[in-house]
């Protein structure tokens, strides 16, 4: 018999009741330490106070309008992410896949209003992923998202990440638009190098091809900078964001430059809950804290001593761990043993990891991590580690 939830999730058996920073509480009482922070999203940890707040006094005045009105939250927000970053212009949405949808609907408008209307193809790369809407999963390609969702949307065209040549091949006159993650998230913390993403750039400049960054993942402090590709001294046209920005609360949004966005007119995009109230003051009080130089600031500390740490467990379970990578407080461990087992193992020992492609398990911390619970984490995948070569040799 199905289950009342769809069964689309292979789901960890804990039920958690309460969150405090990068702890959660079990219905047992037993305490875990987050470290997954639910996939790259509770960017301040569980019930932060300043959110906390923000969306109770929201929360006691007005929930819902539509944008038939204005929202001052929305504006606001808005303006704080157009003067933090490249954008003059921002679309809120709920979800990595509803900013995946406007980004491409953008990119082909765009085409499309300049006189090109044949430039629809967008680029995209293998072990990427873009969320699971049609166009989403069209983007990814992978016959693991696509497989029996047929017909798919045409106009992408796949290339296998890190391939030049294939790359420059695919470059025509059918070409919109260039969509990829500055560091792959569920593809398995895979680091676009900084001179791959200035190349990108300079191949848009040239062809005046669209430059679309998804920065679900990767981006809102999580690398360390306000979003990843700062690192490269680079600019897209149009970004994707979601996940960290709402830190907890479902909010993401597309940003773009003034001539990316030039085709979208009033009528031509549309969300009902997209920037409503709760989601915009959630929203607006996380940015203002993760964009604090000094706050960016901590997060590139930490991460360094969480990648110093890392690199200590691998040497000391060469047969459990390959090699760390990635950037910032967003690493993934290479596994030698099945990925699952170790995220298994860390469950055991009241730790939260998540699991990716590649045989890769992520570590997404809270930004918020303290240096305690870093050596704690890390502490708790030692013993992980240990238990599972125990296991190996019964
Ligand atoms: C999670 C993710 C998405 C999809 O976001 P949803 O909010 O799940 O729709 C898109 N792109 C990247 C890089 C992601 O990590």
């Amino acid at each position: 018999m199905i289950p009342s939830v769809l069964p689309t999730y292979n789901r960890a058996p804990l039920a958690f009741v309460k969150g405090e920073g990068s702890w959660l509480t079990s219905e047992d009482g037993t305490r875990y330490l987050d470290v997954g922070a639910g996939i790259a999203v509770n960017a301040l940890g569980h019930a932060h106070p300043a959110l906390v707040e923000a969306l109770t006094a929201q929360a006691q005045n007005l929930w819902h309008v539509s944008n038939l009105y204005e929202i001052p939250n929305q504006q606001a927000l808005a303006d704080l992410l157009v003067d933090q970053t490249f954008a003059d212009s921002v679309f809120f949405t709920n979800s990595g896949t509803e900013s995946c949808e406007l980004a491409v609907k953008m990119a082909r408008k765009y085409w499309h209003d300049k006189g090109q209307p044949e430039r629809t193809d967008i680029v995209t790369f293998s072990g990427s992923f873009h969320g699971r809407s049609s166009a989403g999963i069209a983007a990814a390609g992978s016959e693991k998202m696509t497989k029996g969702f047929g017909p798919l949307l045409p106009g992408f065209i796949h290339l296998p990440w890190g391939d030049h040549d294939a790359f420059y091949n695919a470059i025509g006159e059918t070409v919109a638009a260039i969509l990829i993650e500055p560091v792959q998230g569920e593809g398995g913390i895979v680091p676009l190098p900084d001179q791959c993403l200035k190349g990108l750039r300079d191949l848009c400049d040239e062809t005046g091809i669209l430059l679309i960054l998804d920065e679900v993942q990767c981006g809102m402090g999580r690398t360390g900078r306000l979003f990843a590709h700062e690192w490269a001294g680079i600019t897209p046209d149009i970004m994707m964001v979601a996940k960290g920005i709402g830190a907890g609360f479902p909010l993401g949004a597309v940003l773009a430059t003034e001539d990316a966005a030039s085709g979208m007119t009033p009528g031509t995009h549309g969300s009902t809950f997209g920037g409503n109230p709760l989601g915009c003051a959630v929203g607006l009080a996380a940015t203002k804290i993760i964009s604090e130089p000094a706050f960016l600031d901590e997060v590139n500390r930490k991460a360094g001593l969480l990648r110093q740490k890392l690199e200590g467990l691998v040497a000391a379970h060469p047969d459990v761990f390959d090699r760390v990578r990635g950037s910032g407080l967003m690493l993934g461990l290479v596994c030698k043993v099945p990925n699952t087992d170790v995220v298994k193992a860390g469950y055991a020992r009241h730790l939260l990891t998540v699991p990716a492609a590649d045989n890769t398990v992520r570590l997404l911390p809270p930004l918020t991590i303290t240096d305690t619970e870093i050596a704690e984490a890390v502490t708790r995948l030692d013993q992980a580690a240990s238990d599972l070569a125990q296991d190996a040799a019964v």
